[in-house]
């Protein structure tokens, strides 16, 4: 896998960032047409169209059934790398002691340890996330790892989130945001917990912007996630979901827009590993 660039990460300040995609699908591609497309009643599950109301306890079904080998196949499947992006998401963050932060679909705690250690002695890190199942692995691990202060963990969903108006500095989300069934109601809600001068992230995969390398990535991701899922988590079936969830997830420029339309300002975003991912941010001012 290829090393995310370091040298630019999205800073808090930093300018919209209107020519970075090169391979950005104009509107009405089947990435960003999907949910509309599918009309209110229904939602993307994969490349599945299914009822609204049915998305969220499909997804919970994945990440309970991925829970325990969930960060091995983490690493197996990017070859490492995802270590590599969150590591970028949290020098984007900068946490600076004090602040009150939020990770949003934080599943294992993965981006909050990360968070935790770089705030130091006055960390203030909560982990939310759907999915109890996630969050016990993710408790487990923090014993193992004696982060014991600065951690809350809670269980709530990203498009209804358990906390009150206008209570946190920063709010990332990584590789949850293709999960929920609403992105643009998880938008407003992460700009209504947000401060006025609080910041959003979101890491997630994205349009890859050069083609042989997207080709590559698609055979990759198209074969090699449900393999692993079968060989090693003993379940093709939800990884074969992730694959297609990815797939369906709007590219930059699409969800740049959604962010702006939710309220947020001096959106940017920045490509990692020719936009396997993207992070994406925002102020609520
Ligand atoms: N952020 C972690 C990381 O990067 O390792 C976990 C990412 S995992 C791919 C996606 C997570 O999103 C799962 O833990 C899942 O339970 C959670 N999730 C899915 N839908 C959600 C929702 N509507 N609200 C909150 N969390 C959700």
């Amino acid at each position: 896998m290829i090393e995310p660039d370091p040298s630019a990460p999205v800073s808090a300040g930093q300018a919209p960032d209107e020519g970075a995609p090169t391979d950005v699908p104009p509107a009405g591609s089947p990435a960003g047409a999907a949910e509309a497309e599918a009309g209110e009643a229904f939602a993307s599950f994969g490349y599945r169209d299914v009822p609204r109301a049915e998305k969220a306890g499909m997804v919970r079904e994945v990440f309970e059934s991925v829970a325990p080998r969930y960060d091995l196949m983490n690493d197996l499947m990017s070859g490492g790398v995802h270590r590599l992006w969150k590591n970028a998401l949290v020098d984007a963050v900068h946490p600076r002691p004090g602040e009150r932060l939020l990770d949003v679909a934080g599943g294992t705690g993965d981006v909050a340890f990360r968070l935790l250690q770089r705030q130091g002695a006055q960390a203030d890190v909560t982990v939310c996330d759907i999915n109890p199942a996630m969050l016990s692995v993710g408790r487990d691990r923090a014993v193992d790892r004696g982060l014991l202060h600065g951690l809350t963990w809670a269980t709530g969903d990203a498009e209804a989130l358990p906390f009150p108006d206008r209570s946190f500095d920063a709010y990332t989300i990584a590789f949850g945001l293709r999960n929920v069934t609403d992105i643009d109601q998880a938008l407003r809600e992460a700009r209504r917990v947000l401060r006025p001068g609080g910041r959003y992230f979101c890491l997630e995969f994205s349009k890859v912007t050069l083609a042989p390398v997207g080709r590559l990535y698609d055979t990759y991701s198209e074969h090699a996630l449900p393999f692993f899922g079968r060989i090693v988590a003993r379940d093709a079936e939800s990884y074969r979901y992730l694959h297609e969830s990815i797939r369906r997830f709007p590219p930059q420029r699409e969800l740049a827009e959604r962010m702006r339309a939710a309220g947020f300002e001096r959106v940017a975003w920045r490509d990692m590993t020719f936009g396997v991912v993207a992070l994406h941010s925002g102020w609520r001012i």
